[in-house]
């Protein structure tokens, strides 16, 4: 599954759509990007993503903070993008330096401008069936799956992983009833699994769909996976062969009926759906 490919479509279509809201209400979509600190990997994510805006036709302010910035501050900048009426979504790049209070800071950004859907307004109203914004990986993998024409609906679905921002909220998106491509890309049955799930390998093997966000490199063997399976690798690890991800993709690739390579998988979707939600909050705000 060409997560490059299916990224390219995406932004294609949320192109033409930002092109046409523009040109109708005047009002050019804008994210603001707020990094604090000089984490290498965070400069490489933010700057991908101005790449994205730029592409699809939306406005990027970029606020970087030195790493001795403290939470007050950080919360006051935080303030003044809530109020600005020309910043549509906010993206706190994640992670913090030690000594800021993460959850304190995610939850200060206003959740109309929430578009990693991280505030616990947003996580409730995922949690109810009733999205404002979709959470960005796991709504990418929703869309690599159903444009690859997988149908979850009915399927028995694995996810490796119950983190807040991939494994959980994947739960919720593949056990709703519907979707943004319809009912056929949810209704999954759906088990969580982590480090305390007993029978893991057994488990993966009675997966129609297997999703690993793990965050441990080559984790999902070829043990783990039934013939005919479909895997999608959301891990990312940097190890001395470069980027891999949680699947054991040699051997896997052997037997699955479809499954995402590490690098251009799920990665760049995760940006593509955050423009999606930039858009999306351009227009909430301006509805
Ligand atoms: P976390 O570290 O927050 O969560 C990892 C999860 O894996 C936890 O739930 C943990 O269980 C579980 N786990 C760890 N060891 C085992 C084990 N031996 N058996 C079963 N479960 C285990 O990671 P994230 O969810 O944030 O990220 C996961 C991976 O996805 C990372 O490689 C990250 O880089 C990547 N990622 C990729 C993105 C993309 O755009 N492609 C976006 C976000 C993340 P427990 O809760 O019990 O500790």
């Amino acid at each position: 599954m060409d997560g490059k490919a299916i990224s390219k479509e995406i932004q294609a279509e949320i192109a033409a759509e930002v092109a046409t809201f523009t040109k109708q209400s005047g009002i050019t979509p804008c994210l603001a990007a707020v990094l604090v600190g000089d984490d290498p990997a965070s400069e490489v994510y933010v700057r991908n993503k101005h790449r994205a805006c730029e592409r699809v036709g939306i406005a990027s302010q970029m606020h970087k903070l030195p790493a001795s910035t403290t939470e007050e501050e950080l919360l006051s900048l935080i303030d003044s993008l809530n109020q600005a009426s020309d910043v549509h979504g906010i993206l706190i790049q994640l992670p913090l330096p030690s000594g800021i209070d993460t959850l304190r800071v995610l939850d200060a950004v206003n959740p109309r401008k929430d578009v990693d859907a991280f505030h616990p307004e947003n996580v409730g109203l995922i949690s109810q069936g009733r999205p404002r914004f979709l959470p960005c990986t796991p709504h990418g993998v929703q869309q690599i799956l159903d444009r690859c024409g997988v149908e979850l609906s009915g399927k028995h679905a694995v996810i490796v992983g119950r983190s807040d921002i991939v494994g959980k909220p994947m739960s919720m998106l593949l056990t709703a009833k519907d979707s943004t491509r319809g009912p056929q890309a949810a209704n999954a049955t759906v088990t969580i699994c982590h480090s305390r799930t007993r029978n893991l390998a057994e488990v993966c093997r009675s997966a129609d769909v297997i999703i690993a966000a793990v965050g441990i490199a080559n984790f999902v063997t070829v043990e783990m996976v039934k013939p005919g399976a479909v895997v999608v690798d959301v891990g990312i690890n940097r190890t001395d062969e470069g980027l891999v991800g949680d699947v054991d993709f040699a051997a896997v690739s052997q037997i699955a009926s479809q499954i995402t390579p590490v690098p251009g998988g799920v990665g760049p979707l995760t940006v593509t759906m955050l423009m999606y939600n930039t858009f999306d909050a351009a227009k909430l705000l301006s509805s």
